[in-house]
């Protein structure tokens, strides 16, 4: 490894070589190895003995993929991890590893590679976690979010289906002012069950669970289907579609359409005093690009770089009266990250905001 002090005296070199070395094998928590360019262990640390059952000297010189299954064996993926590592200049993955006694742990590993001097083969610094506790208790976590979800639901379904029978009765009575309070009561149950309904999947997205569908559709189709519901809803805006009939995509329908809704949901609520959204389907270069364009109060620089976080709400979102807990971009985002596509923001104060995302289109 490169050193950052230039001269040193042997004596010195000694002490500071020892310094390391008590550095290295003192990371309770942090399994430490060197790997060599095709992943061969050059150096093991005493938190990597306990974690993972090896002395340093039976397992100086082998291959790392002896901690991996067969299956991950055959698929290489250590050479292929360390290919992405030079790629990429980090590399962090989760996955499961094999102890020297046959028993499984979930690991979450770092590796960074490190240039030797005389400009060698590239080496590897591999740092190893435990996250098994972290896992288990994630997995509990989620486990108990869907059972209250489910058990929430529940009574809420109910009391939407009989808030629609009053609804029938009151419209037939004519009961105009009644049926607008129940309007009303409707509208908060529905609210009520898209949180619900987020706060379970973004359990699932951090358990790391949200399974994604592959289906064959055609984005326009999705995209007018949706508006032509929403018009229903947003009288105030005028929803104007660009966009061709007749291109695939391959990606999770229902999820995707979360998307849109999430954005469109956005758009009408963020723009309160104009009276038209475009959105936009474009085919270039191998992916369709979805975007919605609002001509609202726009959205500042800071805040674009936050907005895709977790409860984030601008300053003017929390403090004005529209209605919100800041999950609907994240989750939109974490489903785009999933699909392995993009979605972005690009806002004007006082323009107005356009959102957009890709999807891969099907060859
Ligand atoms: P929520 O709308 O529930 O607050 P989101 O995650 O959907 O949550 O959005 C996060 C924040 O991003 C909002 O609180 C708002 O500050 C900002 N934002 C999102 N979409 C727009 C938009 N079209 N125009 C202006 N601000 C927006």
């Amino acid at each position: 490894m490169k050193s950052p002090i230039k001269k040193h005296t042997r004596k010195e070199s000694r002490k500071d070589d020892t310094h390391l070395r008590v550095m290295f094998d003192n990371t309770n928590e942090h399994a430490i190895c060197m790997l060599d360019s095709k992943g061969n262990i050059m150096s093991w640390n005493m938190s990597a003995e306990r974690l993972m059952g090896y002395k340093a000297k039976e397992i100086i010189g082998k291959n790392y993929s002896l901690f991996f299954s067969k299956d991950e064996i055959r698929r290489n993926v250590v050479k292929k991890a360390l290919a992405l590592t030079v790629s990429k200049g980090r590399f962090s993955a989760d996955g499961i590893r094999i102890r020297k006694n046959g028993s499984h742990f979930w690991a979450r590993s770092f590796i960074t590679p490190v240039q030797p001097q005389g400009k060698g083969e590239m080496q590897f610094v591999l740092i190893t976690q435990d996250i098994t506790k972290a896992r288990v208790i994630e997995q509990k976590k989620e486990e108990y979010i869907g059972i209250a979800s489910h058990e929430l639901r529940n009574p809420i379904h109910t009391l939407s289906m009989y808030s629609e029978l009053l609804g029938q009765r009151l419209a037939l009575d004519a009961d105009k002012d009644n049926l607008q309070t129940l309007r009303d009561m409707q509208a908060q149950t529905a609210r009520l069950i898209t949180l619900i309904d987020d706060l379970l999947l973004v359990s699932k997205v951090e358990g790391g669970s949200m399974e994604l569908r592959q289906e064959i559709f055609d984005p326009v189709y999705m995209a007018k289907q949706i508006i032509g519901d929403y018009r229903n809803f947003a009288s105030v805006h005028k929803i104007i579609f660009k966009g061709k009939l007749g291109r695939l995509v391959r990606a999770d329908k229902s999820r995707i359409a979360q998307v849109f809704i999430n954005l469109l949901t956005n758009a009408v609520k963020y723009s309160p005093e104009a009276d038209r959204i475009i959105v936009r389907v474009i085919n270039i270069a191998g992916k369709s690009v979805v975007s919605v364009q609002d001509f609202g109060s726009g959205i500042s620089p800071k805040d674009q770089r936050q907005i895709f976080t977790r409860f984030y709400r601008s300053a003017s979102a929390k403090s004005g009266s529209i209605a919100g807990v800041g999950l609907g971009l994240y989750i939109s985002k974490e489903i785009i990250k999933r699909h392995r596509e993009r979605i972005w923001v690009k806002s004007k104060a006082g323009k107005g905001t356009t959102f957009s995302f890709t999807l891969s289109l099907v060859k």
